[in-house]
């Protein structure tokens, strides 16, 4: 149907009288996006736009699948309140499926609204179960906006002066940038030294993206994940996975992104594609672990909300029969190396990694000196999404584009997008 409400002008002048922000909107001539169906978005002129960001990694299914729209609306006519005080299938059935994702005694599911409010709460549940206070986290990672969360948040343009007690982040297991390259195990060792040295001797726990997304799609080097679950055991703390955007099969050869590292995590937190655009995240840890919060009232008003609980339940079904996480392994695997392809036409391209639908490019001036390109990467932005194509930009050096696609995206679209970027390159 024809669009008929406000211009992108006069939404951007009133948006920028009432909605206050430095993050949007994006683009010299921001997009009004008034419709979404699957893998594509349309602005107010009807113009189709590939979405290769979705929302950052937040659209799992694909733009208002139909299964989700319906389990969605279902619910909403029937009934939407509070899960706390009263029972209700909607709740317990998604809590049920989703905790049948996880391994071992990953059992115990408690639902919030946001990514950053699931990572509060695991960071609470670390420090409760164990006594401690310490959390280490990885340098660059991104878990929230909170007091906690934007503790162990590890770039300073995410971080408010506000009071951050007990967060100790370690170096960065980037094999790009990294002092070590892809020796995981060295890097490993700094979190002992964080320990010996910055702390009691133990910790609550250690947090961290098994894939960094908003800090760059930067995936830890081999062999460290491993080492640091060991160190972080012997120092008595939780090992927390904060699957955001790895999660809901996005990296293609695994459910989870602890997965490919051989952990199993005490601790999980989700978010973002759980819902496929409807707000809810969780965190899943053990029936033992769980207990520390029944010392008080815990509870989330609308925390696993009915409508979001149908919604994420919908998805769950929806990965497994569109065949997502296939998808993102099949099509992920083959943008890849598309991608890596077009390093050897354009100088640009320092890297390309990731995996899955989880996959980044970081432009550079120079290879040998890896100077970030970011007035080169915002331009390249800018030009594709003229193309007809959305992606994401992001790096601590505002140099690596993000490519985080819905799972339903497919070799054309992937064709189409490696074609746009190159032409955009090679016109630069
Ligand atoms: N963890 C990760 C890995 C994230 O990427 C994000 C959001 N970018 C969050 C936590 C916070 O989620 P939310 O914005 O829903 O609070």
């Amino acid at each position: 149907s024809p669009y008929t409400g406000p211009s992108a002008s006069d939404l951007l002048h009133r948006r920028k009288q009432f909605l206050p922000s430095t993050v949007g909107p994006v683009y010299t001539h921001p997009l009004n996006l008034v419709e979404g169906k699957m893998q594509y978005l349309f602005d107010e002129s009807g113009r189709r736009y590939l979405d290769a960001f979705g929302g950052i990694a937040t659209i799992s299914c694909g733009h208002c699948h139909p299964d989700v729209v319906q389990a969605t609306v279902n619910q909403i006519r029937l009934l939407q309140h509070t899960t706390v005080l009263y029972l209700n299938p909607a709740v317990v059935d998604f809590a049920e499926a989703l905790a049948a994702k996880f391994p071992g005694e990953l059992k115990a599911v408690f639902f919030t609204n946001s990514g950053t409010e699931a990572n509060e709460l695991a960071l609470m549940i670390a420090r409760l179960y164990t006594g401690y206070h310490d959390i280490i986290s990885i340098r660059n990672g991104y878990h929230g906006n909170a007091t906690s969360t934007m503790g162990a948040t590890a770039q300073f343009f995410h971080k408010f002066n506000v009071i951050q007690t007990g967060i100790h982040h370690v170096l960065n297991p980037d094999p790009y940038r990294g002092v070590f390259g892809s020796d995981g195990v060295k890097y490993a060792y700094d979190v002992q030294d964080v320990i010996d040295y910055g702390t009691c001797g133990h910790v609550a726990g250690f947090i961290a993206e098994p894939i960094q997304g908003v800090g760059g799609v930067i995936e830890l080097a081999p062999g460290y994940l491993p080492a640091v679950y060991s160190i972080i055991k012997k120092a008595g703390g939780l090992f927390i996975a904060d699957e955001v955007q790895t999660g809901f099969g996005r990296t293609g050869s695994h459910f989870w992104g602890f997965e490919a590292h051989g952990i199993v995590p005490d601790i999980v937190t989700l978010a973002k594609g759980i819902g496929n655009g409807v707000p809810i995240g969780a965190v899943v840890t053990t029936p033992q672990i769980a207990k520390v919060l029944t010392q008080r009232y815990y509870f989330s008003t609308f925390g696993g909300n009915l409508v979001s609980a149908a919604a994420g339940l919908a998805v769950l079904k929806v990965i497994e029969k569109d065949k997502l996480q296939q998808n993102a392994f099949v099509v992920g695997s083959y943008l890849k190396e598309r991608l890596s392809t077009q390093m050897e036409k354009h100088k640009i391209i320092g890297d390309v990694r990731g995996r899955g639908l989880l996959l980044g490019v970081e432009l550079v001036k120079d290879r040998k000196l890896k100077t970030p390109a970011k007035e080169e990467m915002l331009q390249i932005f800018e030009r594709m999404k003229d193309m007809g194509v959305l992606i994401g930009k992001g790096g601590f050096h505002g140099n690596v584009l993000r490519i985080t696609p819905p799972l339903c995206f497919t070799k054309e679209d992937a064709d189409f997008l490696v074609e746009v970027m190159d032409y955009t390159m090679s016109k630069m």
